[in-house]
């Protein structure tokens, strides 16, 4: 199962990125190539019926898989962006984190009024990162159709912050 092979390698890092926060490093899923076409091929067929025209990733990891999965269902890839990196014009949010505030940006011309979004992180916690990518979305006239994450930490209950978005919550481990 794709949820048992996640698990194994991911790892725990104790006090990252501060004393008593228990982080989830995925970035050895990234040496195996074969688990991340599994990934990509899980999320497609997980999310397969439903109605997606952009898929946007939220930086850093939220690009990775992000832009492998825009690709399979050949529609374009946005990136959500931490403040000061885009180029062009942009919208922004700033919002609460498990651990300190944060602050996200996308282009205003990154979706059209009406097209149906998924989005893309690495890893759901608090739901806080998902909620704001949401509301600039919303904001630049898009719907949210969705979201995909790797890695649900579900005890946080961040996809309760979800679902008045959108209901299609699709994650592939916890
Ligand atoms: P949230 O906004 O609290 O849901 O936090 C999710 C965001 O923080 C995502 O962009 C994640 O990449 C990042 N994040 C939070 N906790 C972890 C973790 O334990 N491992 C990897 N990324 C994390």
């Amino acid at each position: 199962m794709i949820s048992t092979k996640i698990q194994s390698v991911i790892r725990d890092i104790h006090d990252f990125p501060k004393p008593g926060i228990v982080f989830k490093d995925v970035t050895p899923i990234f040496k195996d190539a074969g688990l991340c076409l599994e990934i990509v091929d899980a999320f497609a067929d997980q999310l397969s019926g439903l109605e997606i025209d952009v898929v946007a990733g939220v930086e850093s990891r939220g690009f990775l898989f992000g832009l492998m999965l825009a690709a399979k269902l050949n529609v374009p890839f946005v990136p959500v962006r931490k403040p000061g990196k885009l180029p062009f014009s942009i919208v922004k949010k700033s919002y609460e984190l498990e651990y300190g505030s944060a602050t996200i940006e996308m282009h205003t011309d990154a979706i059209e009024p009406g097209n149906r979004v998924l989005v893309h992180d690495d890893l759901l916690a608090t739901g806080g990162t998902a909620v704001a990518a949401s509301e600039l979305i919303q904001e630049l006239g898009g719907v949210v159709a969705g979201y995909a994450f790797v890695i649900n930490l579900d005890f946080l209950k961040g996809s309760e912050r979800l679902r008045e978005f959108s209901p299609n919550i699709v994650s592939l481990a916890s």
